[in-house]
Parts: structure tokens; sequence; C-alpha cells
């Protein structure tokens, strides 16, 4: 990169022209040589293995065979809807089927020529087909680099309407190949790791991840891509924690004084589980060492987080500094307003409440409670980022569900002051050691390990739609003993509409089969007014509903511990934190709760392994590293939000060892060289930068 090659415009590579170069800038971001560089594969064949037809089953995976065409035959009444062409070889014959671009492909295929065909078979009425496959005169098939896998590109149904498929992309990258082996390519990692960790060059894996010659060689291009990509992240944020670390002039809290042991000695509602102790001693110790705290802390559902960062406000509070926390979403913003003042009544601390809804005459309030130092906690939403609020000697910022903030709104709350406030995020969502080590490699972590003394697991089960009259004697029985019941929908943005419909006809089908007097049903969902969906949480926290239907607003956070049966409605097409989060909400007081999952009868393998993963286990972590697996790191619920790069080639859920040592090698050069001055290093910074650059990057925060 950087290079003038790397840089120069995508239009100057022949075939690609004005008209494709926009298609490639808008369908994938490559404007350059070097984006297309780094546009690998996602996939690769062995097309030097040409099937016999007589071997192939419908089993097999992507499989290519040669033979002739006998014969083609339009399908259809009026219009051809299909077009099938017979290929034979010598030990047998298949289907070739089209759908689409029937007459294109009528001209094209030639009875009596020799092709070279290409894709999945399929099974259909008792005969083999391949539908759609990749097609090419066997005369034509040998302009290729010599390679025996062949790379396939990920290509966008727009792209491929313009010309733009996989084939066409492998095109391009073959004449890119042969313009850079005559290049010279900058390296970008310093010999000392090339060396430590037996890499091959730059420059050979560039050119070999799109034209292996071997698997061998295919795995070390991998392997040094990923490598290299890892690294430079792991740099970035070892290098961001170092810096911070070395800046001096934290607010220090020396004194664990009046207001925290008074609150401990007569306040506390409950003993603290041995864990919420460590924690609270691990923010103690940060915060008192002179250093700005940036800690992550991570417990899962109902461990009791919010009381650790109640006390550790109590210590800012105690040291003469203001503090603020914030909540992703207005429901939970008052949720943890209500908590905190139930818990500072009897200290004599004021706590407000800011959030989009605030009034303007309670914001000056606000506003100027903050200024002459009279506010001591202020809960809120985006709200106090959005709106520049001034804390006016902030000592601590508590972010709650942390993977609903960017990294960047992060660092706009703590860039606010020359000397920064400490750093408390708090997320519930477990997140496996490689991914927080990736995204949250800036942080320190603390864990809560320990749910309070209590609590009974959760019992889940699945059930299928046919199994409703049961389950509501169920609920029925639940609420006549003086229960609460959550009955969730899913409300998915693409099929907004839809859902939308269902959760209305749920909540119908609900106040019909739980009719009033004896029972009543709350409803929430994201298209009310913040004001009617607090006041309808309430009726429910009081209860005097004892039904909530609600979509997923009320996954995060909210506590309600009369609540012991949470229904999730088409629980498949949720995902398994989401689910997991949803689960959270029961099981928070010492009596038995249960979670239902209700699905259709037809599962993928996908959702049956995620509700059988529900039902099996308890454990966050546990479950996290199974959606890890399932799903891949850039879907896990949250990430996609966070603000961070989206990596080229590493996989988070696969590539763990790379990390580890991608991280081990950031740390032994830092060690050696914490400013990057050596002169092997003066590079590291500026490449740094690049990589961040070229990345693409997530930009929705919700
Ligand atoms: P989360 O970590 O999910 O935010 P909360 O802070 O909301 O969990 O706590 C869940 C519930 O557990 C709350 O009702 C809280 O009062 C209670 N709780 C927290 N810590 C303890 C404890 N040490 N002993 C008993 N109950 C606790
Ligand atoms: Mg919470």
């Amino acid at each position: 990169m950087y290079q003038e090659f790397f840089e120069t415009k995508i239009e100057f590579l022949k075939g690609v022209g004005p008209k494709r170069a926009e298609v490639l800038k808008k369908e994938f971001g490559i404007e350059k040589f070097g984006d297309l560089i780094q546009h690998y594969p996602f996939r690769y064949v062995d097309r030097t293995r040409i099937y016999r037809i007589s071997e192939v089953n419908e089993l097999m995976q992507y499989i290519q065979v040669k033979g002739k065409i006998t014969n083609v035959t339009s399908v259809g009444k009026l219009r051809a809807t299909r077009l099938v062409a017979k290929l034979k070889d010598d030990s047998g014959s298949m289907e070739l089927v089209w759908f689409r671009g029937i007459t294109y492909m009528r001209e094209f295929l030639k009875a009596g020529t020799e092709y070279i065909v290409f894709g999945k078979p399929t099974m259909f009425q008792n005969q083999l087909n391949l539908i759609h496959p990749e097609i090419e005169e066997s005369s034509e098939a040998h302009e290729t680099i010599n390679t025996s896998l062949q790379a396939y590109y990920l290509s966008t149904e727009k792209s491929k309407t313009k010309g733009i498929d996989s084939k066409a992309i492998l095109r391009f990258q073959r004449q890119l190949y042969h313009r850079l082996q005559s290049e010279a390519v900058a390296e970008t990692l310093p010999e000392s790791i090339l060396n430590t960790f037996n890499l091959v060059s730059r420059k050979t894996a560039l050119l070999q991840i799109h034209f292996p010659p071997d698997e061998q060689s295919l795995a070390r291009a991998q392997f040094r891509l990923k490598f290299e990509e890892l690294f430079f992240l792991q740099l970035k944020l070892l290098r961001m924690k170092w810096l911070r670390s070395e800046k001096p002039g934290g607010k220090i809290f020396k004194n664990v004084g009046e207001i925290f042991n008074d609150f401990y000695r007569h306040h506390l509602p409950f003993s603290l589980t041995d864990a919420q102790k460590k924690v609270l001693r691990e923010i103690r110790h940060d915060c008192g060492s002179g250093k700005q705290m940036n800690r992550l802390l991570q417990g899962d559902v109902g461990s009791g987080k919010t009381i650790v960062a109640f006390m550790s406000m109590l210590l800012a509070a105690d040291n003469g500094f203001q503090s603020c926390l914030m909540a992703p979403t207005e429901i939970l913003a008052l949720q943890h307003f209500q908590t905190i003042s139930r818990l500072a009544a009897g200290l004599n601390m004021q706590v407000a409440l800011l959030t989009g809804s605030t009034r303007s005459k309670e914001r000056s309030a606000i506003a100027q409670a903050l200024n002459n130092g009279s506010l001591h906690f202020l809960i809120g939403t985006h709200a106090l980022i959005e709106e520049d609020v001034r804390l006016f000697n902030p000592g601590l910022v508590v972010i709650d569900e942390q993977h609903r903030f960017g990294v960047e709104q992060r660092a706009r709350l703590w860039q606010r002051d020359d000397v920064h406030p400490h750093v408390l995020v708090m997320t519930a969502t477990p997140i496996p050691r490689t991914l927080a080590m990736t995204f949250y490699g800036d942080l320190d972590v603390s864990v809560i390990d320990e749910l309070p003394p209590g609590r009974k697991p959760v019992i889940t089960r699945h059930i299928f739609e046919s199994q409703r009259l049961k389950l509501n004697g169920f609920l029925k029985q639940q609420i006549r003993s003086g229960r609460q019941v959550f009955i969730v929908y899913p409300l998915i943005e693409e099929s907004e509409k839809l859902d939308f419909k269902n959760l209305e006809e749920g909540y119908s089908s609900v106040c019909r089969d739980f009719p009033m007097p004896e029972f009543y049903t709350s409803i929430i969902h994201g298209r009310m007014k913040p004001a009617d969906r607090e006041a309808e949480m309430k009726r429910f926290a009081e209860g005097k509903t004892q039904i909530m239907v609600a979509t997923t607003v009320i996954e995060v956070g909210v506590d309600i511990p009369n609540a012991s049966v949470m229904v999730v409605e088409s629980a498949e097409r949720f995902g398994l934190s989401q689910l997991h989060q949803l689960r959270g909400r029961v099981g928070r007081g010492a009596r038995q709760s249960y979670c239902i999952l209700i699905s259709g009868n037809k599962l993928s393998d996908e959702a049956r392994e995620r509700l059988r993963t529900m039902v099996r286990t308890q454990d966050g972590f546990e479950i996290a590293e199974v959606d890890l697996k399932l799903r891949g790191p850039g879907d896990i619920q949250g990430t996609r939000q966070s603000g961070l790069p989206e990596l080229k080639i590493a996989d988070i859920a696969r590539d763990a060892p790379i990390l580890s040592l991608a991280r081990t090698a950031a740390e032994q050069i830092l060690r050696t060289d914490p400013h990057l001055q050596l002169p092997h290093h003066v590079m590291l910074p500026r490449l740094m930068s690049e990589f961040e650059k070229t990345a693409r990057r997530w930009e929705k925060v919700s």
C-alpha cells in the first residue's frame, strides 16, 4: 500500500473502464489496484480434477465435468421457463438446467461441442442436475495462470447484472497478477517478525492468495495476510492502551470515604458476592492509581453489575467528582435512574435523568445543577453525548451495555476534558476471549463470574405451535399464583411490516385467550412514543398488568423480579445472544422461572442448534462460543455496531491461534520500542492507520 502501483485508479486496468469502475466502487468500495488486490477470494476450488459423470452424486460439493451437449430443450407452456441441456461423457449423462437467461443460453450452447462445466450436483426426479452451472468451451479453458486452485470472489446481485461476477473479478485479478510480478512490493512487517513467525513476503502472499500454486502455498499466503491484519489491529489497540497508561494525571480517587462506607454499612440491600467485591477492588485500584481507568466489566445477565457501577459512582462522589451513567435505551435509562435513586435514597445524593424526551425546562435545571456541582449522578441515553452535556467535574463515566455504543462515541465522551474521567463499560453480552482481545484490546477486563446466591436455573423448553393450548394453561396457572409473563415477538428490520402485523395479531389473541378482568395485558414496541412505552412498562412493573407483549425493546437490562416466564414467539428467528438476553429477563428473583421457546416445525440446522443450545445450557460464555461458531464474528450481536473495522481476511472464530501470535508479536515490539522510533519500526504507525483506513467500517450505531 502507499505505493504508486497500489494507488493506481482501477479504471486503468484493462477491461475495467469507467462503467465497471463505477460498479466496483459502489458495490465493493474498490477504487484502486490496492483495493482490488485486497478483495480476497472467499473460496477455492480444485479445478484440475475433472470427474467422470458416472462418479458424480448429489452429496458432492462443487464438481467439474467435461462432455458434449447432445440436445437442448426449452420447457414451458406459453413462454420457456426452463432450459435443459443434456451433457454426455463416455461414462454417462446429466442435465444442465437454467431458469434465468434462457434466451441467451439457448444461443450460446452448441450441440456437439465439448464443454467444461462446473457446479453443485443436485438430484431432481431421479435425474442428476447442475443448476445454473458455470460453463465454457473446453478449447477456451486454458488461459489460466499455473494454478490448480481456482479462486472464487464475492459478488453482489447488482454487480452480476452489470457483468461483474466472480469470473470477471478473477479476470481482473489475473491482469493485476501479471503486472504485480514486475513490481517491487514494500514489506509491511519488520524483518524480525517475518523470521520469528516464518512468514512469506508480502509480495508472495498477495500473488498467491489469488493464484495459489498448491494448497500449501495457499495456506502460507493466508497465514501471512491474516497475521498482518491482526498484528496491526493489536498493535493499534495495545499502543492506545500503552499511551493512556503513560499519560499522567488520571483523576485520583484516593479516599474511600464517608459516602461509600455509609452505604456499605447501612444501606446495602444484600451482601455482595465475592465476584462483585473482587471487581470493586479492581476498580478502586484503577481509580486510585493516578492513571485513567478504562475497564470493561463483563457479567452475565443478572450477575449484578448495577450495584458495582453505583458503588463506583459513590467512590467518585467521595472524592468530589460527578459521575454519569449512559444506557442504550430510554427504558433502560429510566430503570437505572429508578434503581439508583432508590439506592441513593438514604445518602443525600442528587440524581437526575436526561434523555431525548426530557423537557427543556428540566434540561436547563440539570445543566445548572451540573454546573454548580450540586448534582452528583446523571443518568441518561445518547442524549448525554449528543447534547454536549458538560459535567462540572466529571470523575467517572459508566456505559451500560457497551456494544450499543461505538468506540468513536466512547472516545467523544472522554475527550472533552484534558484530564479524562475514568471509564467503566459494562456488557452483559459475554464475549469470547478472542473477540474481546480484538475488539476491546485497549481495555482492561473484569469479569463477574458468579450469580447472586439463591438463583434457580431457568427451566427452558422448546415447543411447537401445536402445544399452545397447554402453554396457555401453564401461563394462567403461573399468573394465578402471582407471577408475571413476558411474550416476545421478533421484529426484524427487513420484514418489519409483516412482523408488526404478527405482533398486533399476537397481542389480540393474547387478549382473547387471557380475558379481562382476570388478566391484564400490556404491549410495548419501538413504534410507540417513549412516554407511552414508559407508562406501560411502569404498569407492568407495578403489577397492574400480568402479561407483557413486546418486541426485543425489552431485551437488555429490564429488571422485573416478579416476572417468571419468558415466552419467545418464532424463537427460530432470534440469534443466540438475543435469546440469552431475553431469558435473562426472568429468573431474577428466588422463584423458579421458565423460558419457553416456540418455533415453527421447519427448522434449519442452524436454528435447531441454537434452540438446542438454549435448552442445554445457561452459561453465557458457552452460548457466546456456540454463537461465534455458528455465525462468525461479523454477526455477533453488537460487534456489528461497535464501529470497529471489519476484517478483510482473518476470521476471529477460526483464527484465534493466529490472533494470539499476532498479539504476542505486537507486545514484543511495544516492549522494546514503545514509541515505535527504532529505524525498522518507524513505518509502523503509518501502516497502522493505513490498515485502518482500508478496512471497511461498520458505521451503524444503534
Ligand atoms: P445485570 O448484571 O444484569 O445488570 P442487575 O445489576 O440488574 O444485573 O442485578 C440483577 C438483580 O440481582 C437485581 O435485582 C439486583 O438487585 C440483584 N442483585 C445484585 N447483586 C446481588 C447480590 N449480591 N445479592 C442478591 N441480589 C443481588
Ligand atoms: Mg444491567
